[in-house]
C-alpha cells in the first residue's frame, strides 16, 4: 500500500507512527510545509516566556522519519489534490501518488480585519517560526497589545508579562475566556492577571494598528490610543480545509468525517484541527482543536486506513490554563443556553466550581483554583454516567475517588482506556 499524509504535527505524525507500527512494508510519505520534527505547539508560549528552551518543544528527533522509513517532503506545501488520479500536487508541481490519503493539515491563526495588520511588529502564535520572530523582536519592545482574550490570547499575554513587558489585552466580549468559562470564573482569572500587571480591557475593539511601517500603538473604536511596539493577534484559529474543499470533499466547520474518520471520499481520511467530528457532551459535530484529540484522531484514522474498522467515540472540549499559580480547567458545556440544564456552583474566595448537568449526567465542568476533580469528572462526562447517587457530593471539598467509590466500581470500564489504545503510543 501507498499511504500519504499531509501535515507533520500531532495528527499526521501519530498516524504515520501507527501506519508503520502495523505495516512494515507499506510506502508511507508525509508532506509538511514546516521543516521541523514533531514539536509541541502547546509549549510555544512557554518558549516565548523564556520558561523553556527550544529543545524542550520537540517530541521527536529529527531522524524519526528516517528511522521509521517514512519518506518526507518537508518545507513543501501541498497545493492540490487530484482525487480521481489519486495524486497530490506540491507547489513546485511535484506529483505524489497515493492509495490512501490522510489530511492532517490542522489550523492556522485567525487574522482580523483591522487596518495595519501588515505592519512590522504584528504577530500571531501558531508555529515555531512565529515564536522565534517574537523572541527576536522583544529587546526593542516595552509595551505590547494582545488582541483577543481567549485561551491563546491570554497565554500570549501571560508569557509576555513574564518577560516583564507592559501588556494590555483587548477583549471584544464582556469577559475573558468567553468560549471556555462563565462570567464568575472569568472574573477570578481576570483579577489574578490584573493583580500581576496585565491590563485587561473588556468590551473594546481595535480600530487600527498605528505606526509608520512598524507598530507604534493601537487605536480603539472608542478613539482611545494605546502605545505599543508589538501587537499579538490571539483571536483563535481557522482550519486549513481549502485543499479538501477545492477537491470536492464535504467541508462544513472542518472536513466532515464519519465515525471512522473517513471524509466524503472513500480513500481520504481527516484528523486533528482540520476535522469535524462528534462532540461527546453536545452530541453535535464540531472541531475540538486540541492536541490529545488530534493525536487520538490521527491514530484512529491510521487504524482505519489499515482496514481495522475502529470507530472514533468523539471528542470533548477541554481546556486548562494556569496564570500566576491560579489554575482553571473547563470541560464540555460550560455556558448552556437552553433551560433544561441543571447548574451547580460553589465559590469560595478564588476557588470556583461549576457542574452542568442534563438528565443526571454531567455535561460540563468549570474548576478554578482547585482543579483536581477534573481527572475524575472527565470519564464521567465522556461515558455519560448517571451521577444521581453522588450529586450531593459534587460540590464538596476534597471530592475524590474514595468519595465516589461505589460509582467507580460500578462503572469501572469508564475509568479504563479504550481497548484500541493498547496498540497506541503516547507522546
Ligand atoms: C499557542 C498554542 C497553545 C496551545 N495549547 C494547547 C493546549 O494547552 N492543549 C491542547 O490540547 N491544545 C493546545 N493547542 C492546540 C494544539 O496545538 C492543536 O490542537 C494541535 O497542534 C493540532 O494538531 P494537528 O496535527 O491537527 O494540526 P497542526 O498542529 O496545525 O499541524 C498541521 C500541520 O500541517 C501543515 N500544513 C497545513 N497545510 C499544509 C499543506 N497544504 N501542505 C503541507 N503542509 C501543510 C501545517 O503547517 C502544520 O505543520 C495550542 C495551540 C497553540 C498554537
Amino acid at each position: 500500500m501507498n499511504d500519504l499524509i499531509i501535515g507533520g504535527s500531532a495528527a499526521g505524525v501519530s498516524a504515520a507512527e501507527i501506519l508503520r507500527k502495523f505495516d512494515q512494508k507499506s510506502k508511507i510519505t508525509l508532506i509538511s510545509d514546516e521543516r521541523f520534527a514533531l514539536y509541541s505547539r502547546c509549549l510555544l508560549t512557554y518558549l516565548i516566556a523564556g520558561s523553556i528552551g527550544e529543545e524542550k518543544l520537540y517530541f521527536k528527533d529529527q531522524d524519526f522519519y528516517q528511522k521509521n522509513n517514512i519518506q518526507t517532503y518537508l518545507g513543501k506545501r501541498a497545493q492540490a489534490i487530484d482525487s480521481k488520479a489519486q495524486k497530490v500536487v506540491l507547489q513546485d508541481d511535484t506529483k505524489i501518488s497515493y492509495d490512501r490519503l490522510l489530511l492532517a493539515t490542522g489550523a492556522q491563526a485567525k487574522l482580523i480585519d483591522v487596518g495595519g495588520v501588515e505592519k512590522q511588529g504584528v504577530f500571531t502564535v501558531r508555529k515555531i517560526d512565529d515564536a522565534r520572530a517574537i523572541i527576536a523582536a522583544l529587546d526593542q519592545v516595552k509595551e505590547i497589545v494582545v488582541l483577543g482574550g481567549g485561551l491563546i490570547g491570554l497565554r500570549d499575554a501571560y508569557a509576555l508579562a513574564l518577560r516583564k513587558k507592559k501588556v494590555t489585552v483587548l477583549v471584544k466580549s464582556a469577559q475573558v475566556l468567553s468560549q471556555m468559562v462563565d462570567l464568575q470564573a472569568a472574573g477570578i482569572i481576570a483579577q489574578r492577571l490584573a493583580e500581576n500587571g496585565i491590563k485587561i480591557m473588556t468590551g473594546v475593539a481595535a480600530k487600527e494598528i498605528l505606526g509608520q511601517g512598524s507598530v507604534e500603538g493601537v487605536l480603539l473604536d472608542s478613539g482611545e490610543r494605546i502605545s505599543a511596539q508589538m501587537v499579538i493577534i490571539g483571536k483563535g484559529v481557522v482550519p486549513n480545509s481549502d485543499l479538501a474543499s477545492f477537491c470536492g470533499l464535504e467541508v462544513k466547520a472542518g472536513i466532515v468525517t464519519d465515525e471512522f474518520l473517513r471524509s466524503s471520499s472513500e480513500n481520504i481520511f481527516a484528523a486533528g484541527d482540520v476535522a469535524e467530528t462528534v462532540d461527546i457532551a453536545r452530541g453535535d459535530t464540531r472541531i475540538n482543536a486540541l492536541w490529545p484529540c488530534a493525536v487520538e484522531q490521527g491514530q484512529i484514522a491510521a487504524l482505519n486506513m489499515l482496514g481495522r474498522k475502529v470507530a472514533y467515540a468523539g471528542s470533548l472540549s477541554m481546556n486548562s490554563v494556569d496564570f500566576f499559580g491560579l489554575g482553571c480547567i473547563s470541560i464540555g458545556i460550560t455556558k448552556p443556553k437552553e433551560k433544561d440544564y441543571e447548574i451547580l456552583t460553589k465559590r469560595q474566595d478564588e476557588r470556583y466550581k461549576k457542574f452542568v448537568l442534563k438528565n443526571n449526567r454531567i455535561v460540563g465542568l468549570v474548576l478554578v483554583g482547585d482543579i483536581q476533580a477534573a481527572g475524575i469528572v472527565n470519564p464521567l462526562i465522556r461515558n455519560k454516567v448517571d451521577i444521581s447517587s453522588i450529586k450531593d457530593l459534587l460540590l464538596e471539598d476534597n471530592f475524590n475517588y474514595a468519595k465516589i467509590l461505589p460509582l467507580v466500581v460500578k462503572y469501572q470500564d469508564c475509568f479504563r482506556k479504550p481497548e484500541y489504545q493498547d496498540t497506541i503510543i503516547s507522546f
